[in-house]
């Protein structure tokens, strides 16, 4: 892997009329890894879903957040992602141990591992009453032209979404990472016919992370006009702890929690996201007890 710290680029080309975002996941992917031991089918399609949800994240301002679940029928079951406005990221996949033989191009079968039938939800609080809620059927199941068809429908935005990792030989995260391009309205014929181009002539986004390339490179191999308007850092990040375990444990209410002492005599609670255990003890699982009286 290369010890380079994940970051996010943000720009414009064509006198702001594409919008662009490119972003390194690699050591975000390879946490996710390490923390929930995927597989290495199920390694890229976790780690795609968290690159775009990095990248959306970044579309986000102040403490909006962005979750995105996919489902679409496969053995890994659901892919759960979450990003904020600040670069932090989490996710994980509901069957981690699924690896599937090669496609016919030689590569990982995310489109067999996640299913072809089904829909990608996204959920995103805007600190309004209602979050936004989009969904959209999956088209096909490899993600990237799944995220291209959700921002199309749900955004009504023309999009081209890029989206890779590279499993290396010890199924550990060599590179991951991914672009979104937004075409707005203006461009003409020919500079749209330029782009497809250029999206159609430029090696896969593993193939440019893996020659070392950084997120506004991949963005100029594309966009040659590229301008950076700002960068972040992406990073692992989950929300959970000890006392918001406490307060689920709270809220299921004197009965459960006498069941649960009675029957049990103690309670773990795994975090789905980050695989990080909370024990609780009979005296500890009494104390909430007896805050729930
Ligand atoms: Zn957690």
């Amino acid at each position: 892997m290369q010890n380079k710290k994940d970051r996010l680029v943000r720009g414009t080309a064509l006198n702001g009329r594409v919008r662009a975002f490119a972003v390194r996941t690699t050591e975000l992917t390879a946490e996710l890894q390490r923390r929930h031991d995927t597989y290495p089918t199920a390694t890229a399609a976790l780690g795609r879903t968290v690159t775009a949800a990095a990248m959306m994240g970044a579309m986000l301002k102040g403490k909006e957040m962005i979750n995105i679940q996919v489902k679409g029928g496969g053995p890994i079951g659901q892919i759960v992602a979450e990003a904020n406005a600040e670069g932090e990221v989490r996710g994980y996949v509901q069957n981690p141990h699924v690896h599937l033989p090669s496609n016919s191009l030689g590569k990982l079968d995310v489109a067999g591992a996640v299913g072809t039938d089904g829909f990608i939800h996204v959920i995103k609080d805007l600190g309004l009453k209602e979050p936004y809620r989009g969904s959209v059927p999956i088209v096909s199941g490899e993600l990237g032209d799944d995220f291209t068809y959700y921002f199309a429908v749900s955004e009504q935005t023309n999009s081209a979404v890029g989206l890779g990792v590279l499993v290396d030989m010890d199924n550990s995260v060599k590179v991951a990472g991914g672009f979104i391009i937004q075409l707005l309205p203006g461009l003409s014929d020919e500079e749209i016919t330029e782009i497809e181009h250029n999206l159609s002539s430029t090696p896969s986004v593993t193939a440019l992370l893996d020659q070392g390339m950084e997120p506004e490179e991949m963005l100029r191999r594309i966009l040659p006009d590229t301008e950076v308007l700002d960068e972040m850092e992406i990073r692992f990040q989950c929300h959970c702890s000890r006392e918001k375990v406490e307060q689920t444990l709270l809220s299921l209410g004197a009965y459960e929690l006498e069941q649960m002492i009675e029957e049990d005599g103690q309670a773990e609670v795994v975090c789905h996201f980050c695989n990080e255990a909370y024990s609780f003890n009979k005296a500890e699982l009494q104390e909430i007890l007896n805050q729930a009286k």
